[in-house]
């Protein structure tokens, strides 16, 4: 067998200890553990914050209007889902989709561990805040680090961990969306080996269309009905 074939069934076999966790208290509010998806042996690891409705409904990860744009922004580099693996922070939905509280990022931060050490990604790239606090160890929002490649390690693996908004960002906040396709336009070199200084040295002479204000009731026109969803601030989506 090889070590790919090895690492998919050990990740399968993680899947299976995930389905049965109660190691926090999310576990019974639960309908699906959401795992990840994708595949097991990519280069690109994609890591979200926590499932929403639709996620603990089906079992898969971004699947609702986030999920859309995300599948759109990855066609817009020329890749699809099954190229990439999805995972996230918490693997079961908050109730009311409110904020991973730190005591249930700490009860699933193994478990992405284990799948980072098992996926061995070259490149970590973390969907807003949550995400990216947990894999840079540092306190810096994601306004300030986004497309900025940071060489680093998790869970022993060297990775570039690659911040940028995260998409349900942009369904609120139309100028967001210039900035997440900006980022992921670097996503393809970065994968293919690109020196990160380099990325990041080119990255620096940007402008920041998310810093500019948003026209009011923009969208991000994501799906038919985005421009039906009410504009929540971002500090209520705890997205910053
Ligand atoms: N938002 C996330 O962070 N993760 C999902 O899986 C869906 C929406």
């Amino acid at each position: 067998m090889s070590d790919a074939a090895v690492r998919a069934l050990a990740l399968e076999r993680l899947a299976e200890h995930l389905r049965g966790c109660a190691r926090c208290p999310l576990s019974e509010g639960r309908t699906n553990v959401v795992v990840g998806a994708g595949d097991p042996d990519a280069d690109l690891l994609f890591v979200g914050e926590a499932p929403g409705a639709n996620e603990d409904r089906t079992g898969l990860p971004f699947v609702g209007q986030a999920g859309k744009l995300l599948d759109e922004l990855l066609a817009g580099i020329g890749m699809t889902r099954d190229q990439v693996f999805i995972a996230n922070v918490l693997k079961c939905r908050p109730p009311g989709n409110r904020d991973p509280r730190p005591d249930e990022i700490d009860s699933c931060r193994g478990y992405l561990e284990e799948q980072v050490a098992l996926i061995r990604p070259r490149v970590v790239c973390t969907l807003g805040n949550f995400a990216t606090k947990l894999l840079s160890g540092r306190p810096e929002g994601i306004s300030k680090v986004r497309g900025q490649p940071l060489p680093t390690e998790f869970a022993g693996v060297p990775v570039t961990l690659y911040p940028v908004y995260h998409p349900a960002a942009a369904l609120y906040t139309r100028a967001m969306l210039g900035s997440l396709q900006e980022d992921f336009a670097r996503l393809p070199a970065m994968v293919a080996g690109a020196d990160p200084g380099a990325v990041a040295a080119e990255a620096s002479g940007r402008t920041d269309p998310a810093s500019a204000p948003a026209p009011r009731g923009a969208t991000a026109g994501a799906g038919a009905d985005a421009g039906a969803i009410p504009e929540p601030s971002t500090e209520q989506l705890g997205l910053f």
